[in-house]
């Protein structure tokens, strides 16, 4: 099975497909991107070092980043899906009031991963542990943002950056074979 594993490992990394990485058990798991904002209280309040920790220690990389600050039809825009929601206008003032500090984050099945790590909605709602109960503060500002799908993520990373300022850091990190291949594609 291990020899199989390798093959296709092998073959993926010759023709450039898919990017897959095998974990310790060998399940192959997508790598993919998703879009962070760390909102505005949380960046007023200066926990940008410490979000980026917590997203680090649990194996998401930062491959693209800025710090931007949204008109309010960038907002707007960008929160689109909500625009038939009570706290649309709100949201919007919200979003646009101060800097915010835009990110790509590439891991395995990262939009999830990164879901999880974020917690739901609500602060009062999430988990110990989660970015949202650690450093949000209401339903509103909940100090983080993130792609809730493959598709939404697409669209969102293309809001705040181009091809080109994205910088993927697709490594086999746990190749058993102790060959260290770095497969960044652009
Ligand atoms: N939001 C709000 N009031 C609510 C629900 C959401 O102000 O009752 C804000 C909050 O900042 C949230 C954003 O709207 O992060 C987008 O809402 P969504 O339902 O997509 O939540 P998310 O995907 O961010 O968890
Ligand atoms: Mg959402």
């Amino acid at each position: 099975m291990n020899k199989f594993f390798t093959c296709l490992l092998l073959v993926g990394v010759l023709l450039g497909s898919v990017p897959l990485v095998a974990t310790e058990n060998n399940a192959l798991r997508p790598v993919q991107q998703t879009l962070c904002l760390i909102k505005p209280e949380a960046v007023a309040a200066n926990r940008i070092g410490p979000i980026i920790a917590c997203i680090e220690a649990n194996r998401l990389r930062v491959v693209a980043m800025k710090m931007t600050k949204l008109t309010t039809d960038q907002a707007a825009l960008f929160y689109a899906a909500q625009k038939v929601t009570p706290f649309y206008k709100s949201l919007v003032g919200y979003m646009s009031s101060g800097p915010i500090v835009a990110m790509v984050l590439e891991g395995e099945d990262s939009i999830e991963t990164y879901r999880k790590l974020m917690g739901p909605t609500d602060p009062a709602q999430a988990p110990r542990g989660t970015l949202r109960r650690e450093f949000g503060t209401n339903v509103e500002m909940n100090a983080v943002h993130g792609s809730e799908s493959v598709e939404n993520a697409k669209k969102e990373i293309a809001f705040f950056f181009t091809d080109a300022q994205i910088y993927s850091r697709l490594h086999f990190t746990h190749w058993s074979g102790g060959i260290f291949l770095d497969s960044a594609r652009r």
